[in-house]
């Protein structure tokens, strides 16, 4: 009986696991003609400035627009395209298109930063990385420091390689932000040999903190800690007023999430600018 059991629950993991694994490669294999096919859209979601409600800049998102499939959401295909290295040219498209529309913005007299996410496989390759860069920032024209690179705490795990390469970033005049803050494992005090100059305080502590005393804790020690190594906060994924006033309260100046607005395309967001928000 057991045994039978065993075996039946084996073939339903086996099975799903193929389905799993012939799922990723069917995905893949559109992702890679995706890029030629112009598939890919950026969307904007924006940064306010939590006093006075201003939009001072933006996050860059991917959206993937299959004809047949709809909006595949990036939770999907990113780590599709981080395992067979087809992050490496998407990843490329998505720093030139973001540099691209932040120069619109800034000529039509928009003072906005806007960010955009580079993934660990990105850094693997250093020097092309670099090249990209410069190159994305020389076609466009855009004012570098008003560009903002996010990366995830995981990659500061390599303290000699991301060291590097992270101050050739900011020699170039890029910001650079720190993603998801408080879910990895680094400390603040480990942070200050990196040239990181925005936290990004994760989602999941602004969505507690509201209700859990220790995570309203918790973010108020990163917001003093932060401060205190001159590094400024950004609150990911806030939701409601109530998570809005505590960040406040606490000192974190900026905030993203969809209490203010979800992405939206460039030209949306274009009109937020001119509306405001609310
Ligand atoms: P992320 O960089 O941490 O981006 C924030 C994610 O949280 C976005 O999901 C955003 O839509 C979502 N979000 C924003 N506000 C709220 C909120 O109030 N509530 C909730 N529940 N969610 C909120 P999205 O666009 O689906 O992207 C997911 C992840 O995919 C990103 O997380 C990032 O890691 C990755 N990603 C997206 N675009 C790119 C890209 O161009 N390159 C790379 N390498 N990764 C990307
Ligand atoms: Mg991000
Ligand atoms: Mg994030
Ligand atoms: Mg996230």
């Amino acid at each position: 009986q057991a045994k039978q059991q065993g075996r039946a629950t084996y073939r339903f993991y086996t099975q799903a696991l193929h389905d799993q694994s012939v799922e990723r490669v069917q995905l893949e294999r559109l992702l890679r003609h995706a890029l030629e096919r112009n598939e890919f859209e950026l969307y904007y979601q924006p940064q306010v400035d939590l006093c006075d409600g201003r939009i001072i800049g933006c996050e860059a998102l991917i959206r993937w627009n299959h004809p047949g499939m709809g909006q595949v959401s990036p939770a999907r295909f990113i780590p599709i395209a981080e395992q067979s290295g087809l992050i490496i040219d998407i990843g490329n498209w998505v720093m030139k298109q973001a540099c691209h529309q932040a120069k619109r913005w800034h000529d039509q007299g928009w003072d906005i930063k806007v960010s955009f996410n580079v993934s660990a496989r990105q850094f693997m390759r250093s020097g092309e990385l670099m090249q990209s860069l410069r190159d994305a920032l020389a076609e466009s024209g855009v004012d570098p420091t008003r560009m903002e690179v996010e990366l995830t705490e995981s990659l500061l795990l390599d303290p000699q390689g991301m060291g590097e390469i992270l101050h050739e970033i900011r020699a170039l005049g890029i910001q650079l932000a720190l993603d998801d803050f408080g879910t990895g494992y680094s400390s603040l005090s480990y942070l200050r040999r990196f040239p990181i100059s925005i936290l990004k305080i994760d989602r999941s502590f602004v969505s507690a903190a509201d209700n859990n005393a220790d995570d309203a804790e918790m973010v108020k020690t990163i917001i003093g800690m932060a401060h205190n190594l001159r590094m400024s906060l950004i609150a990911e994924g806030i939701e409601t007023n109530a998570q809005r006033d505590m960040l406040e309260t606490q000192g974190c100046e900026v905030g993203q999430g969809y209490h203010y607005s979800c992405p939206v395309p460039a030209t949306e967001f274009s009109l937020l600018l001119q509306q405001g928000i609310r």
